[in-house]
């Protein structure tokens, strides 16, 4: 039987043994931690997760998008909380269309339920990898209950380790190999909203919701049970910063003063606050994401990103689906596809970073600007006269567009509105024949 070994049962790995499985191969799958299963999901990040047409894609794919659909809450759009109480509701796309809400630890559950239920595959819990032999087709795991250390044979092995990949590290050794990392400023901290006496979520349960101020802003995602998660997302240093909130006393002064209706949602933030960890964040950029067509990277080990567009299982999702269908395309030949994905799928990997840090921007400061929420009503009148207009939030979440596609519309797109919303009383009307003529030159543009 073909072998294959996966390295981290995360997200993206649990799936790839899935796709893996279909496909008659023997999986051995290495995960660092102890059987999720077992001790019960220990995420240690954001419970819940931004699901959207990617991901639904590929759970299809692995036949689990109707025992997914059950525990999904969609959120069709966001609601803006301002520091005066006011709420400010935006569709994110057309009638119909939403992201979903869903567990993490849930999502990695079934993964691994559905994995498992393939006789070839086999999981080896409390396996850290330490490193994959570059020469031969050996990759050494250490056994954490032990600390056993054993060399596995491994002539095709997928690392989906995650941001701080061991298989990566092993790669970046090599000669030409590309890797950037970059922190952001901001850190991030969770928090929890509990449900009400009635166990009912306590804000409008089909939205994400926003706080934005500027540097920093405050999110919310439902989960089935009742709660919302919550992060705040908020730089290290600077004079509104995690470093000047020492004491109970700063956390309150920082509510009362930027998130003035979170109290009584949340009445216990302030033990919230100080207990939750302070977590930051990184995109990961490198190249290839290959070795001799037989190593490859897929998901964060590849391309970690920021979380501000919800992409980044969608898109370690749509590795799974896009190297899946090239299996047939290349008639199961990893030595050619391994290459061939790691080439046509890397300028992805860097798009949906650059969009995931532009959305940083919109979701915290822009979101609340009278200008850009004229643009994301004129964006959405224009798409349903104009089907063939796709405004790049939709392009991202609604449609499987390539990344690097709906990276150069964002450009495009920034250009054509800029244009429109300096027309003249354009506020008080926009259907008028100058906005369909400057759409209509933009359009016949991304023809040519
Ligand atoms: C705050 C936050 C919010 C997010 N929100 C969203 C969202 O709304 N939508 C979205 O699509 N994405 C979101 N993401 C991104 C998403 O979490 C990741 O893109 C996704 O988890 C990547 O999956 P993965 O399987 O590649 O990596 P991971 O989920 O990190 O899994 C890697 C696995 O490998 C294991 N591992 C690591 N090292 C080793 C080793 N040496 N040996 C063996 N095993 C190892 C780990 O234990 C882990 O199980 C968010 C991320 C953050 C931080």
């Amino acid at each position: 039987m073909k072998q294959a070994i996966v390295v981290g049962a995360g997200l993206v790995g649990s799936l790839w043994a899935v796709f893996l499985a279909r496909r008659g191969y023997a999986v051995k799958v290495f995960e660092r931690r102890p059987e999720m299963r077992a001790v019960g999901y220990r995420g240690g990040r954001s419970i819940n997760l931004a699901m959207s047409e990617r991901g639904w894609k590929a759970a299809e794919m692995a036949g689990i998008r109707e025992k997914m659909a059950h525990v999904a809450l969609p959120m069709p759009g966001r609601m803006m909380h301002a520091v005066s109480g006011n709420l400010t509701y935006q569709p994110y796309g057309k009638t119909g269309e939403a992201i979903y809400s869903v567990s993490r630890g849930g999502l990695n559950l079934e993964l691994l339920n559905i994995a498992s239920q393939f006789p070839n595959v086999e999981f080896f819990f409390e396996h850290r990898c330490v490193d994959v032999d570059l020469n031969e087709s050996f990759a050494t795991f250490e056994d954490m209950k032990t600390g056993e250390i054993k060399r596995i044979e491994a002539p095709l092995v997928f690392g989906t380790d995650g941001a701080f990949s061991a298989v990566r590290y092993s790669l970046q050794r090599t000669d030409r190999f590309d890797y950037a990392q970059k922190y952001l400023d901001h850190g991030y901290k969770e928090l929890n909203i509990t449900p009400d006496e009635a166990g009912r979520h306590r804000m409008q349960p089909d939205a994400l919701h926003i706080w934005p101020r500027g540097n920093h802003m405050l999110i919310a995602l439902p989960n089935a049970d009742g709660t919302f998660t919550c992060t705040l997302f908020l730089p290290f240093e600077g004079p509104v910063a995690f470093e000047n909130i020492k004491t109970d006393a700063d956390v309150m002064d920082f509510f009362r003063e930027y998130y003035p209706d979170v109290p009584a949602l949340m009445p216990d933030f302030v033990e919230q606050f100080r207990e939750n960890p302070t977590s930051s964040l990184c995109t990961v950029r490198c190249r290839p994401w290959q070795w001799q067509g037989r190593i490859l990277l897929l998901g964060d080990a590849a391309h970690a990103i920021v979380p501000f567009f919800g992409q980044g299982m969608n898109a370690g999702f749509e590795d799974c689906t896009i190297l899946d269908a090239m299996y047939d395309e290349f008639g199961g030949d990893w030595s050619r596809m391994i290459p061939e994905f790691a080439r046509r799928r890397q300028p992805d990997g860097d798009a949906i970073a650059d969009l995931a840090l532009r959305n940083f921007i919109e979701m915290r400061d822009l979101v609340a600007d009278p200008k850009f929420l004229l643009r994301k009503k004129i964006a959405a009148a224009l798409h349903e006269k104009h089907p063939e207009f796709l405004p790049v939030y939709s392009m991202v979440s609604f449609s499987n567009t390539p990344y690097r596609v709906a990276l150069r519309e964002d450009d495009a797109q920034n250009q054509l509105f800029a244009e429109i919303l300096a027309i003249p009383g354009i506020e008080q009307n926009w259907d008028r024949p100058e906005v369909d003529a400057l759409l209509q030159a933009y359009l016949s543009n991304r023809q040519a």
